[in-house]
């Protein structure tokens, strides 16, 4: 199917999106047509092939100490004999930088100087909250912490930290970041992402693109990777990779736009999601992959596959009779890359299909093309390893204090009955809970091995909350007992009593209790959860402290918001912490002590019951307030704390909400002004927020949506004005036609506690 556009042929069935014959825009396009041209079929295979390998273990020993090695055999088969054109996620384990650059090298060295033509490899790897398999980085909180800072400055400033690392290890490319929505608290990977609106999603994930891959791609930054191409979030089941139903319409309005902006922003990478959408895998999916993504969001970057999912088209989807079929189904559907990881079958499987002319050189052109501008972009052909001198920041005090400041603006203040936090310095603290002494929770998942199971050992030198809080009062100032533990070697899931009674004579002594819950770090299926209550041996260390009288504040460390509704009304103070990383311990004793004021805000709602999962932009026929003249009584829409929630040891009052117009044009803007008062007597950060609300809508309006927000510093007793420019086309919904509309009619705009109304009309 094609039709002649001026002369050049383009082809409908996706696989070009340009004419094969327009001239190369620019040097790098010149270089990589000449490259291109001498290459030979099997050659342009290898480049869209892409391999781990494995470790092979020559000691004993810990893991940090044991000498181990690639497998240097299976490299030069994969680099020299198969002339793959990437690597990824060797070793499952963390290396030093000095050791990264060794093994890139050698890898390197085969590919430049082993191969006929000499192109370098592309390495690829997770380093998703810092370069988190490199030994002495620095680890910052993990994407849902990173959402909660609502600043998206510091946002930018971590990630182009986290690529100078990355780089500083020889790798170029970072499989990060995740814009899949978190919508669904059950979902094990909620926390990988930016919370469950598309705006704050949006803004945070062009901070990171622009973060990794800066003006241009120089020794310091790395190629971002936006996962998992699309709709990778909302499984039914809840459970990881398994079906997601997602109806057009809400695809483009929530799950389209963080995509479209971070390609917009220049990302040049994109992996896809492992799932099935509507009932075809997106990796056979020529729709999403070709129609939406090339066409429609005019992606030019490269598609790789996750993780072995073209075979999953055969074992896991069913959509394939056998992996050639699955070959033919995933590059037709536009696949670039494929992570296959463990062997080359993709790459003779795919070479047959080219024999036999079921899929055209062409087509395989386009594929090699984006690959070999990657390279030449990020300068790899010119130095394919990094020299370690030009990095004497990595690891820095510089840096760690960038970690440290994201953390402390990620924890959220959930609770404060009474003004408990902050606490004095001369309490005596009792610390209890799981969560208390563990490098692990504070990271989660992905810290230097894929679980995150041993970050104990890789960060002995940083602090727990226990050992931060000793070391800001003294240890003779507090008291810990672990009430609750997990389980050693266990699944995540799992944890055990260990002594309450102590628990309870420990509380006799102390002036507040510490209580220190939430998750074992996880990800992916291995995540999955049959029940997003808090576990019932925390909720029982939970209830035997608040048994005591002795004021508990309840610091959360977790994933995804668990249900603590049954015990949360005995909780006199609670604080978010989410994963905050390395300086999370750090972070956490400040704010507890006072020495960082909280200004963290939810990017997520807060469920209250296990069925009420309800993102904050839910339909007013799910809210409260349901009266339709029957006596529904039951609080549809009820969280335990909503989106954008987050209390400060200040007070701030929102005064002087201004509209510059009533009326605003369709292609006018809203102009918005707020005053806010810092009234309490502490400095301090305060998001300001801006919902717009259609009244009347052609298809059910949401009782919010986020459009704009700021984070801003106020000392005791300032006052700013904040101001906002919304265009009006912001406040188009995807219609019937699955297309944007703009609707006449009034809208609602709300900041803090204030709203004003206006029309939308037509023209003025
Ligand atoms: C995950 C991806 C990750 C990839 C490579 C997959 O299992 O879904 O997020 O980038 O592995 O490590």
């Amino acid at each position: 199917l094609g039709i002649a556009v001026g002369g050049a042929m383009f082809t409908l069935m996706g696989m070009q999106s340009k004419s094969p014959e327009m001239p190369p825009k620019d040097k790098t396009d010149q270089k990589v047509e000449k490259l291109l041209k001498k290459m030979t079929l099997e050659e342009k295979v290898g480049q869209m092939t892409q391999v781990t390998l494995e470790v092979i273990s020559v000691g004993e020993g810990t893991a940090v100490a044991s000498p181990h090695q690639l497998d240097e055999e299976k490299m030069r088969k994969m680099i020299v004999d198969y002339k793959v054109g990437s690597i990824l996620n060797c070793a499952g384990m963390p290396h030093s930088k000095e050791r990264w650059n060794e093994m890139i090298s050698k890898m390197q060295e085969m590919a430049t100087k082993q191969t006929r033509l000499g192109i370098p490899i592309i390495y690829g790897i997770d380093a998703i909250h810092g370069t988190n398999y490199t030994t002495g980085s620095t680890l910052f909180p993990q994407q849902v912490g990173l959402a909660a800072t609502w600043n998206t400055e510091l946002v930018e400033q971590a990630a182009e930290l986290c690529a100078y690392e990355t780089r500083a290890s020889s790798i170029p490319w970072n499989f990060s970041p995740v814009l899949d929505l978190g919508i669904d608290p059950r979902w094990p990977r909620q926390w990988e992402g930016f919370g469950e609106d598309p705006y704050l999603s949006s803004e945070m994930g062009v901070a990171m693109v622009k973060g990794f891959e800066g003006d241009q791609l120089d020794k310091y930054h790395v190629a971002s990777c936006l996962k998992h191409y699309i709709g990778y979030g909302a499984p039914q089941s809840g459970k990881d990779r398994t079906p997601a139903w997602i109806p057009e319409r809400m695809m483009y309005e929530l799950f389209v736009p963080a995509f479209k902006k971070a390609i917009d922003a220049g990302s040049r990478t994109i992996m896809i999601n492992s799932g099935e959408v509507n009932g075809v895998p997106v990796h056979a999916s020529h729709k999403l992959l070709t129609t939406l993504l090339r066409d429609e969001l005019g992606f030019e970057g490269v598609a790789v596959t996750d993780w072995y999912d073209i075979w999953n088209l055969v074992e896991r989807h069913h959509v394939a009779k056998d992996k050639k079929e699955a070959v033919k189904l995933a590059v037709l559907a536009g696949v670039d890359m494929s992570m296959v990881p463990y062997d080359v079958e993709f790459a003779d499987l795919l070479i047959e299909l080219v024999k036999e002319g079921t899929i055209t050189e062409e087509r395989i052109d386009l594929s090699v093309r984006r690959i070999l501008k990657l390279k030449y972009e990020l300068g790899l052909f010119e130095n394919p390893v990094t020299n370690l001198a030009d990095y004497k920041d990595f690891g820095s005090d510089k840096f760690i204090g960038i970690a440290k400041d994201a953390a402390t603006e990620s924890i959220t203040l959930l609770k404060n009955n009474k003004n408990v936090l902050p606490l004095n310095k001369t309490a005596k603290v009792l610390v209890t809970g799981p969560n208390a002494n563990s490098m692990r929770t504070l990271n989660g998942g992905w810290s230097y091995t894929w679980q995150g199971d041993r970050t104990d050992e890789f960060a002995k030198d940083k602090q727990t909350v226990l050992e931060a809080i000793q070391a800001k009062i003294g240890t003779e100032n507090v008291l810990f007992e672990q009430g609750v533990q997990y389980v050693a070697g266990a699944d995540y899931k799992t944890d055990e009593i260990v002594d309450i009674n102590a628990v309870l004579d420990a509380a006799d002594k102390a002036d507040v209790i510490l209580l220190c819950l939430g998750e074992n770090s996880y990800t992916e299926k291995p995540g999955d959860l049959n029940d997003l209550t808090l576990s019932s041996n925390q909720i029982r260390l939970a209830q035997a402290a608040a048994s005591t009288g002795t004021p508990v504040v309840l610091l959360l460390n977790e994933g995804r918001p668990r249900i603590i509704n049954g015990f949360e009304g005995e909780m006199d103070a609670i604080l978010q912490a989410f994963l905050p990383g390395n300086e999370g311990g750090v972070a956490i004793a400040d704010i507890l002590f006072g020495d960082a004021n909280p200004s963290g805000k939810l990017p997520y709602t807060y469920p209250r019951n296990v069925n009420d999962l309800v993102p904050y932009y839910h339909k007013f026929s799910e809210n409260l307030a349901h009266n339709d003249g029957n006596e529904y009584t039951d609080p549809f829409f009820n969280p335990q704390y909503e989106f954008g929630f987050g209390l400060s040891y200040t007070t701030f009052e929102y005064s002087d909400l201004k509209l510059a117009q009533k009326e605003i044009n369709k292609n006018g803007e809203l102009e918005v002004s707020i005053k806010l008062t810092n009234t309490g007597n502490r400095e301090g950060k305060e998001v300001v927020q801006l919902y717009t609300t259609d009244l009347v809508a052609s298809i059910t309006p949401s009782v919010k949506r986020l459009k704009a927000f700021q984070k801003v510093a106020l000392k005791a007793g300032e006052s700013k004005t904040v101001t906002f420019s919304i265009p009006a086309k912001d406040l188009s919904f995807i219609g019937l036609e699955n297309k944007p509309v703009l609707e006449e009619g009034t809208f609602k705009v709300t900041v803090g506690n204030l709203t004003e109304e206006f029309e939308l009309v037509n023209s003025l």
